[in-house]
């Protein structure tokens, strides 16, 4: 993955903000989380387990879950895959890069798997199913994201004896809730509020792993965070593959915006964020919101993947350049400053110099404060897969290098012009070396201070900035 910009890159790959050593006194694996993780709330068992995630923030959260689902069951977490009774890996098939290097795990397992059982969830497991078992025999459980909800009875066929198991069901109208979450991340909690797709872009697998949109229950949703702010929780992340397409299923039938106020209100939560938005259900009331109530980051990832309107309509992306420039407009009109963050695919079948040129002219016209940037690469079960006029390796390199640079440019602009700025982060990481301590604003930008306190993990502080990179903010606690 390219990355320039540091903001999103957890809501993309998910990295807890601070090391095990680093939690705070405040904010323990065992104090935060006590009700989940406590050894009162699990029984006492032999059985182990280790899980690998790969990909979106999704499914780091979809294997908090599922590691709620095996403490529950008795297991214990390992670090290491050598001392584990059950080894899972949470996949991920958005590009061609992270399955490959899923079967390379899978490769390790080849001959050292005798008395563990080896299982494959998520994207790639959906996308593969029993292809799977063929490429590496040594697998016995294989389960797409939609039927994580059968985890339990696959584990039981397995406990009982079974050889291999499979849950790759789509037409599922549920979605995956368990009463345990182990959370990983002590400062950030994560909520899926929405499962699935109903779009469908042309290079996407995802409607085709994780099937079709399906809401949560507002109330169960509010009840979580809740109980994640009595827990000590303080900042609550709200993930779908498009998240503000969200519609309430019950008879209160709230909206995002609704749901976003509502969660924003709970008390104890000051800060409240959302990943990931589709421009097409994205709306002046989003913006509304985010403006008048301070709990609601001023942050939001847009994705628009390409700034040409024909590579737009090919991708079957359902805005045109226009179209995405008119709600980005909305957002500069707003009384709060609003970072924007987007995603952009380069070398997409039939980008044209000049298609590529319209993405360079939208990076300028936007001004975004960070850009996840990729390479095409075509992805079975997508309509792309078999489109002509395929764009040569070496000249997608080379537009990606293009197009990173200049972002690269628009970053240390925008960063230059924050620095005397003051801005209040939540602490989620130290660097004893460089005695500095590392924190997110509102806006998601990072910001590496110093200040003359200690134990600072887990809390709010006030800093100014004194000096910008392209990816993060240098600054000073204020007394
Ligand atoms: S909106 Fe498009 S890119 Fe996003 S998950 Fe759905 S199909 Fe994939």
């Amino acid at each position: 993955m390219a990355k320039l910009f540091d903001v999103g890159l957890e809501a993309l790959a998910g990295a807890p903000a601070a090391t095990a050593a680093d939690r705070p006194a405040a904010a323990t694996v065992e104090n935060a989380f006590s009700p989940l993780s406590s050894a009162a709330e699990f029984p006492p068992s032999n059985k182990s387990f280790y899980l690998e995630t790969f990909g979106c923030q999704m499914n780091v959260h979809d294997s908090e879950k599922v590691a709620g689902v095996l403490l529950q069951r008795g297991y214990r977490s390992v670090e290491d895959p050598a001392h584990a009774d059950l080894v899972l890996y949470n996949t991920c098939s958005i590009r061609e890069k992270a399955a490959q290097k899923v079967f390379a795990r899978l490769g390790d397992w080849k001959t050292l798997s005798a008395g563990k059982i080896i299982g494959v969830l998520g994207c790639l497991a959906q996308q593969e199913g029993e292809e799977i078992f063929e490429r590496a025999p040594w697998v016995s459980l294989v389960c797409g994201s939609a039927s994580y909800r059968r985890l339990p009875e696959l584990v039981d066929e397995l406990e009982a004896g079974g050889r291999r198991v499979m849950g790759l069901d789509l037409d599922t109208d549920e979605t995956f809730e368990t009463e345990i979450t182990r959370r990983d991340n002590p400062f950030r909690a994560y909520l899926t509020i929405i499962e699935g797709c109903d779009y469908s872009c042309a290079y996407c697998v995802v409607p085709h792993t994780r099937g079709p949109e399906r809401s949560r229950l507002s109330e169960s949703i509010l009840a979580d965070v809740r109980r994640l702010a009595d827990w000590g929780y303080t900042e609550i992340q709200l993930l779908g593959q498009t998240v503000n397409s969200y519609r309430d299923p019950s008879p209160r039938g709230l909206s995002f915006v609704d749901l976003l106020r509502a969660v924003a209100d709970v008390q104890g939560i000051r800060r409240v964020r959302f990943t990931t938005s589709h421009p097409n259900n994205f709306h002046r009331g989003i913006v509304e919101a985010i403006d008048e109530v301070p709990a609601l980051c001023d942050h939001i990832h847009l994705p628009v993947q390409s700034g040409s309107t024909p590579v737009l309509r090919a991708m079957r992306r359902t805005y045109s350049r226009e179209e995405y420039l008119e709600k980005i407009s909305w957002v500069r009109e707003a009384k709060r400053s609003i970072s924007m963050t987007t995603d952009i695919i380069v070398g997409f079948p039939g980008e044209r110099d000049r298609d590529f040129e319209d993405t360079l002219s939208l990076l300028e016209t936007v001004g975004y404060d960070g850009v996840f940037s990729f390479k095409y690469s075509p992805r079975p079960n997508t309509t792309a897969r078999d489109m002509p006029d395929a764009v040569p390796e070496e000249e997608k390199s080379s537009r990606l290098a293009v197009l990173q640079e200049r972002q690269r440019q628009i970053q240390i602009a925008r960063n230059e012009k924050l620095v005397g700025s003051d801005f209040e982060v939540l602490v989620d990481g130290h660097h004893p070396a460089r005695s500095q301590w590392a924190g997110r604003t509102s806006s998601n930008r990072i910001i590496n201070f110093s200040t003359p306190h200690q134990n600072l993990l887990g809390q709010y502080a006030q800093v100014r900035v004194t000096r910008s990179g392209p990816n993060s903010l240098v600054g000073e606690q204020l007394p």
